[in-house]
């Protein structure tokens, strides 16, 4: 899940992107409204956090101007001060849901996930695939009981793949949706840590879940995928 930050306070937004951080999700941060409104037509975000009070472009402004070009993005609202006014205004505007600071971060990240929730189907706190489970709230997961070690970010890979089974997912989309861009989609690095994720999770399995699909990307599913799989890079 790619998230963007768009807060002029540094303290405050690397506040935030740490704490998301280390939650798994990918962060952008944008310091005004007009670099963040340029962030969402660069990427593709799955939720924004955005200050109201913001120099170049103020997040209202920026807001309406998200919304008229079509995006339905998810965006939380962050207000300076208590006003009915503001968070009138701000639903007004397209947003789905308001923060008043100064916020609990563990506030921020209830509200996150409730809006990460609505509009996609009602979350379970399991993802499963075959026999392949990954429990979003304790972060384990397991094949066939048997629990499997992952870093953060392979972590975070399959957590992606398990939300999308059955669908090709492209490098480009992986390093869009992981690595917050980071990664050359045609670098060789997501092949190599695909491989290696594949180990752990396929391995002594009968059942193979995540294959490649040549020169296209990767599919997760317990059957084999539509173009004849390749074997591992
Ligand atoms: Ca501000």
């Amino acid at each position: 899940m790619r998230i963007l930050i768009v807060e002029d306070e540094p303290e405050l937004a690397s506040f935030i992107r740490q704490g998301l951080q280390e939650e798994h999700y990918a962060v952008d941060v944008a310091y005004d409204g007009e670099e963040g409104l340029f962030l969402t037509q660069l990427n593709e975000y799955d939720l924004v956090i955005l200050d109201i009070l913001l120099p170049k472009k103020d997040g209202l402004t920026m807001l309406g101007e998200l919304r008229q070009a079509g995006r339905l993005t998810p965006v939380l609202l962050l207000t300076a001060k208590d006003s009915l006014e503001d968070k009138v205004r701000g639903l007004d505007y397209g947003a789905d849901d308001y923060l008043t600071k100064p916020f609990a971060f563990a506030e921020l990240l209830a509200r996150l996930r409730a809006l990460l929730r609505r509009g996609a189907q009602p979350e379970p706190r399991l993802l499963q695939v075959a026999n392949l489970s990954l429990d979003l709230i304790t972060h384990r997961v397991r094949r066939s009981g048997r629990e499997i070690n992952l870093t953060g970010k392979e972590y975070e890979v399959l957590e992606y793949f398990m939300r999308h089974p059955h669908r090709v997912i492209t490098r480009t989309e992986l390093s869009e949706h992981v690595w917050a861009g980071d990664f050359d989609s045609f670098s060789n690095l997501i092949d190599v840590f695909i491989y290696r994720l594949r180990q752990k999770i396929d391995k002594g399995a009968s059942v193979k879940l995540l294959h490649t699909i040549r020169g296209v990307g990767y599919v997760l599913q317990d059957e084999d995928p539509p173009i004849p799989d390749v074997p591992d890079v």
